[in-house]
């Protein structure tokens, strides 16, 4: 019997999927993938397998090889407009960017003279502004990062590419996590996965981008099953979504429009290859790549 990899919601879903474009698994023996970012010009992928404390590579000539270990708990990465980088890292409570030269420059590690928590996803702007959620997941327990105090509440910052000054953003959600900006910038979407241990549900919030601050947020779409943790963007403005049976695609509006199902519990997503066409997928113990007929928005 043949397998179905999506499920479609809304028919418009049916023409970013193509029937003979499997959700395929590149690898796994992982323990919780997360953080993917696809690098072009290098052709490969890199995610973290946070709980082994290492950022892995994928290629597709030489599968998985070590980037970078120990990596400090990284979780979340993204690249700035230069193809730098950036990261979240657990451990170290802070963003960093590697250079071009492989150097580490510290972005933040910490607010109001306290350490941040423990960084967990992060965007950059076409301006080149920074903008992380820093929940506490990495310092609840020795899993992750190291157990230690939570001195600063769990919120979104925006680093200001000129000056290097914090600000924050976001500080009405419980535990901020993926983020994204709609096309033209003018929205923010933060997933929010503060609720994760008990029945509530989980939900996406979006907000109004004025310059350097957001305004107006309000509820966009829950996820069910599961919770949105990473969250993509694509060209026409739909909203991609790690969900527990797979990624969902939502529309502008916030209503669902189908999904791909994958067999595990899904953390993190990112479009990648040549035309931006595919998505990666980081999933409990294994990454996935699916081919769409649909572009993501991702720079470089
Ligand atoms: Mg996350």
């Amino acid at each position: 019997m043949a397998v179905s990899f999506f499920e479609i919601h809304d028919p418009v879903f049916g023409q970013y999927v193509m029937g003979n474009a499997p959700v395929k698994q590149l690898a796994t023996g992982f323990d919780w993938v997360e953080g993917p970012v696809w690098f072009g010009d290098a052709g490969c992928l890199l995610f973290s397998d946070i709980p082994n404390n290492r950022i892995l590579r994928w290629t597709p000539d030489d599968g998985v090889t070590t980037y970078r270990a120990p990596s400090n708990y990284s979780n979340g990465h993204t690249r700035d407009k230069a193809g730098r980088l950036v990261s979240c890292e657990h451990g170290a409570r802070r963003v960093t960017r590697t250079e071009l030269d492989g150097a580490v420059t510290v972005i933040a590690d910490s607010f109001d003279n306290k350490p941040l928590n423990s960084p967990n996803d992060v965007i950059v702007k076409s301006d080149g502004s920074i903008w992380f959620s820093d929940p506490h997941y990495g310092i609840m327990t020795n899993y992750e990062g190291f157990a230690s105090p939570q001195e600063n509440p769990c919120v979104v910052y925006r680093v200001d590419p000129e000056t290097g000054d914090m600000s924050v953003v976001v500080d009405d959600m419980n535990c901020p996590n993926g983020l994204a900006f709609s096309p033209d910038e003018k929205l923010l979407y933060v997933a929010d996965t503060g609720r994760m241990f008990s029945d509530d549900a989980q939900h996406i919030r979006v907000y109004d981008v004025e310059d350097d601050a957001v305004c107006n947020g309000r509820h966009f779409h829950t996820i069910d099953p599961g919770i949105a943790d990473g969250i993509r963007v694509d060209t026409d403005g739909n909203l991609w979504s790690s969900a527990a049976d797979g990624v969902h695609c939502i529309s502008p509006e916030g209503r669902l429009l189908g999904k791909i199902l994958v067999p595990e519990l899904v953390s993190n997503i990112c479009f990648g290859g040549r035309a931006k066409h595919q998505l990666f997928i980081t999933a409990t113990t294994s990454v996935y790549r699916v081919t769409l007929n649909r572009s993501g928005v991702q720079f470089p």
